[in-house]
């Protein structure tokens, strides 16, 4: 397993371990938050040097390795056969991604191996947008949404899937949609989906909460990452969902945005490109109690390469010490978007700027255009980029610091 670009290799990468108690003592003195992150995960780990570590996923009973393949910017079928052979089991995709080209590679390649039986196979069901679901109706919303099942399982061919989100909700009361419970309940009951649970990337922390209280999702794939190390709530909810049984799936772990052009320190750029930057982050999300797997959204062999050695051991390196205390890389985080809402009330004419911000991330740090179509076309009609027509300069302003006008104005130059 070698990375000739940045001459890792997974002896290298035992070699410069150090010891799970020291790494905890280094980062308490450097004053990094180790909110969820437990010893005995540590522990665990220390031994786990030839089988990549694993863990259950919650009620579900499903054990993964704690490294997972984000499928979603990927359209390598080759690099989905790697994962496989290398140990990766849990394959996350999307009825959206790639307007199905995603689920059918997914498909496709699981079927040429012969693994059904052997992968986990998670996709996401976009219900219908919030203004639609509320002329249509239950029955309509659930029949729409069983349709959309019926193509996933046909790209993927397969007569069921793992895990079946309900695609990006933002807020409980998506959750509380009869016609989508039904949907789900329905999916369950006709063998469609063994399990079922949502994907949110905004309003996590109600969203946690809500399941909880809920009782019916099994799982839930959720953004979290180190530039969210001190949200206390969100870690909270994490754990509460946790412990009440249901799975968590991490997301957007890597934290790949905009912030490590517009405020990492030139100066600390080049050390810090490419594995460590990964390889730390990962790792702190892993080292959360509460996370199950993690799903990293790799598009080449070298990425790969530098994502699933970290499923052998969550110990941090020196130079991931020195990359999650260095006070450079701490400030550039903090420009990371949390999707937290808080820049809304700034924009006179009510534009949806988390979306245009998340928006701006698949086109900008993913490449992903279609991902950035899909984010855009989600918007309320009123409040996307038509909103910011006929804006001279953007008055939205963030409560961390994230350079809203910028993006923005990358974001209408794709358009122009
Ligand atoms: S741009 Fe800033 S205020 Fe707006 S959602 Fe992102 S982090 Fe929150
Ligand atoms: S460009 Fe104007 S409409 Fe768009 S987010 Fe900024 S202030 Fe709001």
């Amino acid at each position: 397993m070698q990375n000739a670009k940045n001459g890792y290799s997974r002896r290298k990468f035992i070699f410069k371990t150090v010891g799970g108690a020291a790494a905890a003592g280094l980062l308490g003195k450097a004053g990094l938050p180790l909110a969820g992150q437990s010893a005995k995960v540590t522990a665990a780990t220390t031994q786990a040097e030839k089988s990549p570590i694993t863990r259950v996923l919650g009620r579900t009973g499903i054990r993964v390795p704690i490294v997972s393949m984000g499928v979603m910017n990927a359209d390598n079928p080759a690099l989905v056969r790697r994962s496989f052979e290398m140990g990766i089991r849990l394959f996350d995709t999307a009825w959206t991604y790639q307007r199905g080209r995603n689920e059918e590679m997914v498909g496709s390649v699981i079927k040429e191996l012969k693994a059904r039986e052997q992968v986990v196979i998670a996709t996401k069901v976009p219900p219908p947008r919030p203004e639609m679901m509320d002329q249509m109706g239950d029955k309509l919303i659930e029949q729409e949404f069983l349709a959309r099942l019926d193509q996933s399982l046909a790209r993927l061919q397969t007569d069921f899937v793992d895990i079946l989100y309900i695609h990006n909700v933002s807020d409980p009361a998506t959750l509380r949609r009869p016609g989508l419970l039904s949907a789900i309940g329905k999916a369950k009951k006709t063998n469609k989906a063994r399990f079922v649970g949502f994907s949110t990337h905004r309003g996590m922390t109600e969203c946690l909460e809500a399941s909880v209280l809920d009782g019916r999702f099994d799982v839930i794939l959720t953004v979290i990452n180190y530039s969210m190390h001190d949200d206390k709530a969100l870690l909270a909810a994490m754990s509460k969902a946790a412990k009440a049984g249901i799975g968590l799936v991490a997301m957007k772990t890597q934290c790949k945005q905009a912030w490590y052009r517009e405020a990492m320190p030139d100066e600390l750029k080049p050390f810090y490109e490419g594995t460590i930057w990964h390889a730390a982050l990962l790792k702190w999300a892993l080292r959360l109690e509460s996370v199950t797997t993690a799903v990293p959204g790799y598009t080449a062999f070298d990425q790969l390469e530098t994502d699933w050695p970290v499923a052998f051991g969550l110990e941090y390196t020196p130079d991931e010490v020195k990359f999650l205390s260095d006070h450079g890389v701490r400030l550039a985080l903090s420009h990371a978007c949390r999707q937290c809402g808080g820049c809304v009330a700034s924009c006179p004419s009510g534009a949806d700027v988390p979306s245009l911000v998340r928006a701006h991330m698949y086109a900008a740090d993913y490449g992903n255009f279609s991902e950035m179509r899909r984010a855009l076309d989600e918007i309320p009609a009123g409040r996307g980029l038509e909103a910011c027509a006929g804006c001279g300069e953007c008055a939205a302003a963030c409560v961390r610091g994230v350079k809203i006008a910028r993006r923005l104005d990358e974001l209408k130059s794709i358009f122009a």
